[in-house]
């Protein structure tokens, strides 16, 4: 699978702490994220992650573009609700791209769970 992984900068620290608990799964596919958000993840846990743009300049909308062709199995975008963010048409187009392509995405801890938990149903 092609999993997608974005959070913002107050949600980094979440997801970072999520794969932790569920490296077992995300060691397993292919990882795609937003420059910084990727760099945190290989760093930590020394997984091959695969770097786009910051979100901000142009990630997200790379990671849109994958979407839109067919090359993104999951994504998980840990959304920050409680903070204005420059790119919102950028995040709010990504959104619309899963739902055209009927892409599963979780943008919380608790949905990320549930994705996870599919994940593991498949393997
Ligand atoms: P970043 O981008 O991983 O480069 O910080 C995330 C975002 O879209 O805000």
């Amino acid at each position: 699978m092609r999993i997608g992984l974005i959070a913002h900068d107050r949600k980094k620290n979440d997801l970072v702490a999520f794969i932790g608990e569920h490296l077992d799964v995300f060691s397993r596919h292919q990882l795609y994220a937003t420059g910084h958000t990727g760099q945190l993840i290989a760093k930590r846990w020394g997984l091959q992650v695969h770097c786009f743009m910051s979100g901000p300049e142009g990630g997200d909308q790379q990671m849109g573009s994958k979407i839109a062709q067919g090359e993104m199995d999951w994504l998980f975008f840990l959304r920050d609700p409680l903070f204005a963010h420059p790119h919102e048409p950028d995040v709010s187009a990504l959104l619309r791209l899963c739902d055209v392509r009927g892409i599963p995405v979780a943008t919380n801890l608790a949905t990320s769970s549930a994705l996870v938990a599919s994940l593991r149903s498949k393997e």
